[in-house]
């Protein structure tokens, strides 16, 4: 029998969302005519942009004649979309980034998850807590932990801890980390790094020699002047960070699947004595493991950049941040105390009265008929939290504020 990777035993299942499932049927079944409406989901809802669908269809005529048909395309992306994504994403932003230093992807998750693999096992990682659960997990997959323990931490990692008090934006620890993943916007606190706070991790990054891993797939919700949209506004971070990127959150495209990652030239690690570039080895990395995007999800993203495409996208992100507007300001009324929505489609609740997360949710369940997710999902620190979004229709959005307002 052919032995397991057996780091997969150390996880958890994946609780949250079955647990959530479960809690839902169960309520249904008691309550059949119920109007449950959900401001749980972490998926967008609102068609893609008019701009978006006509180069998809475009593209696929091309893919039609053999004159204009495609094989495999370059495992990197096609030229088009390195250059529309170095102009609209970062010349725009006075950043130089070169086309050789953007990755195209199928989308965050994948390169959130894969990044990894390019540094040793015995790197020491750092992650928030509370944050989006797939940098923690893939680090177990990997092996650069121990077991999990009672109070829900894993051994052998540094949790960067966000709290009421440092506004959810947690500032480097004490100790050294060698990987640090940041998410800015974040999932779930919505909170969001200032220039000034950014700054800090990419000076100590350089000092120990660490590499900071950014997720920044929130970046199309920043409203805040002062907030960074790329962690290369900071001087020095080229030498300091991987960026990643999605058009999942920015223009619809988590069932279409895109994203970029940025391994800029200047980032090095070590090898024994030798210092490698780290472009190199994602380079060799996506080369080997990964096909490419499609062309017509390629031709799609060349879209969104366009003049078009940009204020089609705007209008519904306007149209989500809206909603998060909504719920904001239908909570200040009540006393609960509320953080993100600002920066991000995310509403981070403090759960009222002492409830813990889950109590929270069958509260919101049972007495509004409203569903969440419990912050525990995210981290042991998001234990008294509970998290909102944005993503929903409008008119359902209000109506669920009203009823939780009434339902304390
Ligand atoms: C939704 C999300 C992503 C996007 O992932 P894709 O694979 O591009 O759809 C990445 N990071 C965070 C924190 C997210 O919430």
């Amino acid at each position: 029998m052919a032995k397991i990777n057996a780091n997969y035993m150390k996880l958890p299942g994946s609780y949250l969302f079955v647990e959530i499932k479960k809690r839902v049927a169960q309520f249904r079944e008691k309550h059949p005519n119920a109007d449950i409406i959900s401001l749980g989901i972490g998926d967008v809802t609102q068609p893609l942009a008019p701009a978006v669908v006509k180069a998809m269809h475009q593209a696929a005529d091309e893919m039609a004649k053999a004159a204009t048909f495609r094989g495999y395309g370059p495992e990197q992306g096609y030229d088009f979309l390195l250059k529309a994504v170095v102009k609209g994403d970062y010349l725009a932003r006075g950043i130089k980034i070169s086309e050789d230093e953007v990755f195209i992807s199928d989308g965050a998750k994948c390169d959130v998850g894969n990044i990894q693999e390019i540094f040793a096992k015995g790197c020491a990682v750092a992650v928030p807590d509370p944050v989006y659960p797939v940098y923690l997990d893939t680090n177990v997959m990997a092996g650069r932990t121990g077991e999990l323990k009672k109070n829900g931490y894993f051994a052998g990692i540094i949790y960067l801890k966000g709290t009421a008090e440092n506004n959810f934006c947690p500032g480097p620890p004490s100790e050294k980390a060698d990987l640090i993943y940041l998410c800015s916007p974040n999932n779930p606190t919505g909170a969001a790094f200032s220039k000034k706070q950014l700054k800090k991790w990419v000076d100590y990054a350089r000092k120990n020699e660490s590499v900071i891993i950014y997720d920044s797939a929130y970046e199309a919700y920043i409203t805040e002047p002062d907030i960074p949209h790329s962690i290369y506004e900071i001087p020095g971070a080229q030498e300091a960070a991987i960026e990643i990127r999605s058009l999942s959150k920015t223009a619809g495209f988590t069932g279409v699947r895109c994203g970029y990652t940025v391994v800029p030239q200047k980032l090095i690690g070590r090898a024994d004595g030798d210092k490698i570039k780290l472009n190199t080895l994602w380079n060799r990395r996506q080369s080997t493991k990964f096909n490419g995007v499609s062309y017509i999800t390629q031709k799609a993203a060349e879209a969104v950049y366009s003049e078009e495409g940009r204020a089609q996208i705007k209008q519904v992100i306007d149209y989500y941040m809206e909603n998060a507007r909504v719920i904001c300001s239908g909570f200040a009324k009540l006393d609960l105390k509320m953080y993100g929505g600002v920066n991000a489609p995310y509403i981070w609740l403090k759960t009222p009265k002492g409830m813990s997360s889950w109590e929270m949710f069958d509260h919101l369940l049972a007495k509004a008929h409203v569903v969440g997710t419990p912050g525990a999902g995210f981290g042991p620190a998001g234990k008294d939290y509970f998290r909102l979004t944005a993503f929903g229709d409008a008119e359902r959005t209000k109506e669920a504020i009203e009823r939780i307002g009434k339902s304390f």
